[in-house]
């Protein structure tokens, strides 16, 4: 048995299919007849192409067609007469093996693409790239792992996946995920939730313990993996699967349920997302808004900027799908782990404490007008409020808020028009922005408190590094007193308060929530029923009455163990 970090319940029951980077790497042999070479090539691009097709299937149907682009540009690639006919070439007039003449002619091509001015041009050196390596694995006649492509029922394994690995997951077959870096906040992790796939990150040792084909049991509502199970054991999960999916139908009755406590009083249960896609998943769960809809992943998974005419489709979409219901819509917020690799940013030595978010917009305004522009356009479609990410300053807020406001005039004097009703407010994620928050309640529309990126800044401890992962404490007294302080500054200023974090569906943080006076709690669809169900037997006002006393506790553990007692 491994233990692990649990990022996302449920419980799987699958064999292991390792999702690694094959070894690329060869020797140069000296050749026998050219003609060989040159077919071995035409069978490595012919197997590469048929496998890009599927992935392009699989990805348009899964979600979407913006994302299933990326691999058009990687089919073209892989027949484009310019690039192949050389590495054809090559290999009959060097007389080398066909490993070397890809090598040479695509590295020649990157090299060149790379130090173009035309940034359409430099995303084509990242597309040959990617096409290279599966060339070259079929030439090596090595597995080129495509999590897109797994056609039964597994548990994936992986050192780490990145979130676009994340989204190619096929649902279908891939049961559970098991990784050996990440803590239950990496975007990974987040996305397993909303997927409802489950998951534990953190392992530290699962790629070097589990062997290919592997029977693996994953608990992720406790954070244990079992390998190779004994018959007792898979009949107890088994067990466990349905008592699962039992207390899931209990839930569901809650669906059309207004989010009320024993008290009466209403509180608003939202729901985060990540593209449009998502949407229907938050109506099935009774969410009742969007809490946070992250932009990125529509940046993300191709090889160029999207335009704002996509980005208008895509938010009028969640606006309408949404109906009148809130969406709350926050500004780009790359870096960190959620990489562009298209942008050729240089790489940081503390990404999460680097140039990302609204530090990166600000830089890039072109970029952030671009998508300003497309969220005020689309505001006439349903009940827009626009958030900015990573805000440290004042003059930060002050200076995203006058671009907006900027670009909804240019809009005005182009004759386009934009809703009047737009509230504009801020993520409260760093330190320096909780300890003022009085100050920041004047200026903002609301807050929405990021607690995945306000306890790492708080506790100092990195959100992706499994190592100190025992220091994501969101109970901690540090982060309670810095929640109070945000949720009474909006209350003094008649301004409402919501939180996005990971902690928002925490049934532990959620009575503490409550108490303080949390307006909004936006978490992972696949939460909310059951964030309702238990809100519906708490009283505020009893839980209101124990906020001086949580607030002066000196540890998580006697925040943790009052509140049990309390709620029990
Ligand atoms: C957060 O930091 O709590 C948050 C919701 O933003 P993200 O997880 O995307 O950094
Ligand atoms: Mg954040």
């Amino acid at each position: 048995m491994i233990q692990g970090i649990a990022a996302s319940n449920g419980i799987a029951i699958a064999k292991a299919y390792q999702l690694v980077t094959p070894d690329l790497s060869y020797e140069a042999k000296p050749i026998q007849d050219p003609n060989q070479e040159v077919s071995r090539l035409e069978k490595a691009l012919e197997i590469s192409k048929q496998e890009l097709e599927k992935i392009k299937a699989h990805t348009k149907k899964e979600i979407g067609d913006e994302h299933a682009q990326i691999f058009s540009a990687h089919l073209l690639v892989l027949s484009d007469p310019e690039l192949i006919n050389p590495i054809k070439e090559k290999i009959n007039s060097d007389n080398v093996m066909a490993e070397v003449a890809l090598d040479e002619i695509a590295n020649m091509f990157i090299d060149m693409f790379k130090n173009m001015e035309n940034e359409y041009m430099r995303e084509r050196a990242a597309d040959i790239q990617d096409v290279t390596k599966r060339v070259k694995a079929h030439l090596l006649e090595v597995t080129f792992p495509d999590p897109a492509l797994i056609d039964e029922e597994v548990i994936v394994i992986a050192n780490d996946l990145t979130p676009s690995d994340t989204a190619q997951l096929n649902r279908e077959f891939v049961k559970g995920f098991v990784t050996d870096v990440g803590g239950r906040t990496s975007h990974s992790a987040i996305m397993a939730r909303s997927l409802e796939i489950p998951a534990i990150v953190g392992t530290k040792e699962i790629t070097s313990t589990v062997k290919k084909n592997d029977m693996m049991i994953v608990d992720g509502i406790e954070g244990n993996v079992i390998i190779n199970p004994s018959d007792e054991e898979l009949a107890t999960y088994k067990e466990k699967q349905e008592t699962y999916a039992r207390q899931k139908e209990e839930w569901a009755k809650m669906k059309n349920e207004p989010t009320k406590t024993s008290d009466g009083e209403q509180v608003e249960l939202a729901a985060n997302i990540g593209t449009p896609e998502d949407v229907s998943s938050v109506l099935d769960n009774g969410g009742e808004g969007i809490g946070l809809y992250r932009t990125e992943f529509l940046y993300m998974g191709k090889n160029q900027l999207p335009t704002e005419d996509e980005q208008y489709d895509a938010y009028k979409s969640v606006l309408e799908q949404m109906d009148e219901k809130p969406v709350v819509v926050r500004t780009l917020d790359i870096g960190g782990d959620k990489e562009l690799s298209y942008l050729d940013l240089p790489k940081e030595l503390n990404p999460f404490l680097g140039f990302r978010a609204i530090r990166f917009c600000l830089e890039n305004e072109d970029i952030f007008r671009t998508q300003l522009r497309a969220l005020l356009r689309a505001s006439v479609h349903g009940n827009l409020k626009i958030m900015f990410p990573m805000i440290a300053t004042l003059e930060e807020f002050r200076q995203a808020k006058a671009i907006l406001i900027d670009e909804k005039e240019n809009l005005k004097k182009e004759g386009i028009s934009v809703s009047d009703q737009i509230e504009v407010g801020i993520m409260v994620e760093i330190p320096s922005t909780a300890v003022i928050a009085k100050q920041f309640a004047k200026e903002v529309d609301f807050f929405s408190i990021g607690t995945n990126d306000l306890i790492q800044y708080t506790m100092a401890a990195d959100r992706m590094n499994e190592h100190v992962s025992y220091l994501y404490q969101p109970h901690h007294p540090a982060i309670l007193n810095l929640v109070s302080t945000v949720i009474d500054a909006a209350h003094n200023e008649n301004k409402w308060v919501g939180m996005c974090g990971e902690m928002a569906g925490d049934p532990i943080a959620i009575p503490i929530l409550l108490g303080l006076g949390l307006d909004e709690f936006s978490m992972s669809a696949t939460s909310i029923l059951q964030a309702r169900t238990q809100i519906h037997d708490l009283s505020i006002e009893k839980l209101a009455s124990y906020k001086d006393k949580i607030l002066s506790m000196g540890t998580t553990e006697e925040v943790v163990e009052f509140i049990k007692e309390k709620t029990e």
